[in-house]
Order: C-alpha cells, then sequence, then structure tokens
C-alpha cells in the first residue's frame, strides 16, 4: 500500500504539481508512452517501433506532435519556454549534440534520467550512456556493453522486482534512482566517448555507436521488445484518454498551438512552404523554400526526420 502512495505522490510531483506553475510554451522530447501533460507540443522519433519503451509501449499521443531527431530539432531558436526531456538522454548516440539542440530550441528545461547506480542493477539494453550528477552538472559516460552484469540484472529481475518492498523503496528514494536536473538558459553537462579499439579517441564525430557491428557485438541491437506485448486497440485508446484528461487537468483551458506554425526544415531551419497540405492540415506534404526537401505529413502528425 505504502509503495503506491509513494508512487502516486512522485507522480504528482514529477508531472503535475510544478507543471501547472510553468508558463508559456512547453515542449515534450522523447514524450514516448509517458508525455508531460503541460507540453503543448510533443517531439518523437520513434512513432512506430516500440523497441525503445519499457515492455514494447506504444506511444501515447495526447498534444500535437512532431515526428523528428532530437539531434536535429526542427524549430528556431528560443521557441519554447520550457523544454521537457525525460529518460531521453540515455538512449541517444550523441546526448551533447541533443542536450545543444534542448538549450537552442527551449530558455528552460527539465532533464531526467536513470542513475548509473539504477543502470548497473537494471541495464536495460537500449540505454547506452551511464548518467550520474556530479558537482551539480550532467555527467555522461559511454557504456562499453549494454547489460553492466547478467547477474545482477537477473537477481534484480527475480527477486527486488517482484518484491513490494523493493518498490515501495524504489518510488520512497526515487531522488537516488533517477537524475533530476533543472536549467535556465544552459546546460551544463560533460561527455565521456570510449575510445575506439585501435586507439583513436572517441567524441560526438568519431563515436564507437557509429559502427553497428560493435553495437551488436556489445548486445545493444534490440530487435524486439524486451517483454509483454504491445498495447493496442481498447488499452491504448483508454490509455490515451487518461493521459489526455491528464493534460486538461494541468494545462486548464488554454489551446493547442498549430505544430505547422512553428516548425522550420531541421537541415537549415528553413520556412517550410505549407502548400502541399490537404484536409485541414491532416495529410500532404511540407517542402523546405530553402533545400527544397519534402516531408510528409500523415494524419496532422509532420515527419522532419532527415
Ligand atoms: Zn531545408
Amino acid at each position: 500500500m505504502r509503495r503506491y502512495l509513494w508512487q502516486a505522490y512522485r507522480f504528482y510531483e514529477r508531472k503535475i504539481a510544478g507543471a501547472r506553475r510553468i508558463d508559456g510554451l512547453v515542449l515534450d522530447v522523447g514524450s514516448g508512452n509517458s508525455p508531460f501533460p503541460r507540453a503543448d507540443v510533443l517531439a518523437e522519433k520513434f512513432l512506430l517501433d516500440d523497441s525503445n519503451r519499457i515492455w514494447g509501449r506504444k506511444p501515447i499521443l495526447a498534444a500535437p506532435t512532431v515526428a523528428c531527431d532530437a539531434e536535429r530539432l526542427p524549430f528556431r531558436d528560443g521557441t519554447f519556454d520550457f523544454v521537457v526531456a525525460s529518460h531521453l538522454l540515455e538512449h541517444v548516440d550523441r546526448p551533447d549534440r541533443v542536450m545543444e539542440e534542448l538549450s537552442r530550441v527551449g530558455k528552460a528545461g527539465y532533464i531526467e534520467c536513470p542513475d548509473a547506480s539504477y543502470d548497473k542493477l537494471d541495464s536495460p539494453p537500449y540505454h547506452r550512456w551511464f548518467v550520474q550528477m556530479r558537482d551539480g552538472k550532467l555527467v555522461f559516460t559511454q557504456k562499453d556493453r549494454a547489460v553492466f552484469d547478467p547477474g545482477i540484472k537477473d537477481l534484480t529481475h527475480k527477486t527486488l522486482y517482484k518484491d513490494g518492498g523493493f518498490w515501495s523503496t524504489f518510488w520512497r528514494h526515487l531522488h537516488s534512482f533517477f537524475v533530476m536536473y533543472w536549467w535556465e538558459g544552459s546546460i551544463d553537462f560533460e561527455v565521456h566517448y570510449l575510445d575506439h579499439p585501435d586507439g583513436r579517441p572517441g567524441s560526438a564525430e568519431n563515436s564507437i555507436f557509429d559502427d553497428e557491428n560493435w553495437l551488436e557485438e556489445h548486445g545493444f541491437v534490440v530487435v524486439e521488445a524486451e517483454e509483454g506485448a504491445p498495447r493496442s486497440g481498447l488499452d491504448q485508446r483508454l490509455l490515451e484518454a487518461f493521459w489526455k484528461f491528464l493534460a486538461l487537468v494541468v494545462r486548464g483551458p488554454r489551446p493547442y498551438p498549430s505544430v505547422f506554425d512553428l516548425v522550420v526544415c531541421p537541415l537549415d531551419r528553413a520556412e517550410l512552404d505549407k502548400g502541399g497540405l490537404a484536409d485541414g492540415e491532416s495529410t500532404g506534404t511540407l517542402e523546405c523554400t530553402s533545400c527544397g526537401k519534402r516531408y510528409s505529413v500523415v494524419e496532422g502528425i509532420p515527419y522532419l526526420l532527415t
């Protein structure tokens, strides 16, 4: 019982209490299956591929959505007053590039990741980075293998996760299991890349994660969702209805913006020509007025992937 009370309290603390006080335009990057209820716009890369989400869950599209890459956000500088990135950065190839994008499109924001110690206990193979908070700075260390220790992971899943006492501890001490970081203006971070086996130093431009064979050999390639069946049908519709209700509670009556007023070309950040949009902005194409690249719009979602 105490476990559920703590879980509910942490949910309220993280998703509702502070969110209601945020003014202005809010973006959630990597919103996945748990969108920030205060978000005006959701940015999600994996609308069809569920392999990066716990139990292969489907994304919840509770607000206007843009399909895009967090390393190339299709928005102008300072478009958003607040940007949330929750349980995103441990998944990406280049967290430094993503954090530069977050602080480019946003004026302030919130980052949440599992703490490195917790990631060593559980080790989801789709996490690529150990994240720690050191002297008020976010420190990312590239993982050299997907599963830190198979024995510890097995023990965690077989015993701790099956024990309500563990979950009571987890939610009560959530600040030790998760890194929680608020920023304004800029993000203070350090990213440590692994050296290559041939001795070349790693960097955002020269990352071991560029090598698909290395990723596969080290267990990072997740072909299918880890366990359980993806939600679909009525389950999914009920979940979406729940998150939309939560958004209504948190956002109040403020209207959602049209994503078509906000997006630009992710390659050169030039204006997009909306002449190819039909059906009240729900399907068609957007064309960059500078580089000429065309992007599809399907069911109201622009696919601004490069
Ligand atoms: Zn362009």
